[in-house]
């Protein structure tokens, strides 16, 4: 037995949300419900294969252009990676790398813990408080770097733009990432300040709000250096990121800004009727601006009705790490899907 065993490098890996591969009513990793743009279905009727003979555009040009089009910046303000986990984990490789902890809090997107660990970040994680708030002026100390997600995952909560200025204003020295993975239904994006602030790096991504999870697209927006500095990085892992198609149809995607309107403000009026109709039955829940709602109901356990829900076929996200244990995270569908999900749930708890 050789002893090769004692070189490899173990990790806690990040847990993805559940994806069964049959027909299931699917309110679990925060997907649109709606099907991406009508450009992107004309860019799969007329891929031709022979495309695929080439490397794609490592600098993704035609994407980075339609996203600075759409943000009203610049290519060199725009990076774009394989989904938003991509542009964050590049992110981190690039930004931390000194001897000072990076702040987060500690109930935020679980994979900032993870790839922390992987490459050895240093970090303090910042207890939210009981109503799941973070309190910018904890994040005013010395640092190594501040990431936080806005609004927050899996809490719902948003926060405005005052506050990313105030912990900006406390944070020159350092990378401030604002994750908004969950911005465009109705949270206030940060992307603006990326034009004062040369330390901010906001990311976003097509996998909520434009319906494109299962293409890999993220992005993120800020000065130029920052870009170049990523972009170094990611040259260092692997050059061609986004394949062909990826790149045409997140173009098709990103253009469609009626489209676009139309699915968010659906799955934004569809959650303020499941909020009071889940309120009525007794759940509690901080007030979403999201496409989830963060909901504990007032005597059954969570954990009950995640199982009993997947019984009849509908998934929802349930967390066995302490405080977020107590709780489900219910992605929003279509109105259709809500009501049956409705129905069950009143079984359920009654
Ligand atoms: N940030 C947050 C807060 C998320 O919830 C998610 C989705 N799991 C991501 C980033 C990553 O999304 P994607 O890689 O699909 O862009």
């Amino acid at each position: 037995m050789g002893n090769w065993r004692d070189n490899v490098r173990h990790v806690v890996p990040y847990v993805p949300g559940e994806q069964p591969q049959k027909k299931v009513i699917k309110l679990n990793t925060n997907e649109n419900p709606y099907p991406p743009a009508k450009g992107v279905d004309e860019i799969m009727k007329t891929v031709d294969s022979d495309i695929f003979r080439l490397y794609p555009d490592p600098e993704c040009m035609v994407l980075r252009k339609a996203i600075a089009d759409r943000y009203n910046t610049e290519t060199d303000n725009v990076f774009v990676g394989v989904g938003s986990d991509d542009v964050i984990s590049v992110a981190f490789l690039t930004f931390f790398n000194s001897d000072k902890k990076v702040l987060f809090p500690n109930i935020t997107y679980s994979f900032y813990t993870v790839w922390a660990d992987l490459y050895g970040i240093d970090y303090e994680l910042i207890p939210v408080d009981k109503n799941f708030r973070i309190h910018k002026e904890d994040y005013y100390k010395e640092n190594g770097g501040v990431v936080f997600a806005n609004p927050n995952a899996p809490t719902s909560i948003g926060e405005p733009l005052d506050f990313v200025i105030d912990i900006l204003e406390n944070n020159k020295d350092v990378v401030v990432i604002v994750d908004e993975a969950y911005v465009d239904f109705g949270g206030e994006s940060a992307v603006e300040l990326t034009k004062k602030y040369d330390n901010l790096l906001v990311v976003q991504t097509f996998s909520k709000s434009r319906s494109m999870a299962g293409m890999r697209i993220g992005y993120a927006i800020g000065n130029s250096e920052l870009i170049k500095a990523m972009s170094d990085v990611k040259y260092s892992i692997n050059s061609y990121t986004l394949n062909q198609v990826s790149l045409k149809s997140g173009v098709a995607a990103i253009e469609d800004e009626a489209y676009f309107k139309e699915t968010v403000n659906k799955i934004v009026a569809t959650r303020e009727r499941v909020k009071k109709e889940i309120k009525e039955l007794g759940f509690e829940f901080p007030d979403s601006k999201t496409n989830f709602i963060f909901a504990k109901h007032e005597s059954v356990p969570s954990k009950h009705i995640f199982e009993e829900l997947k019984k009849v076929g509908i998934y929802v996200r349930y967390f066995s790490a302490p405080i977020v244990n107590e709780y489900l995270r219910i992605t929003i569908g279509t109105d259709e899907e809500m009501d049956k999900f409705i129905e069950e749930l009143k079984k359920i708890i009654k």
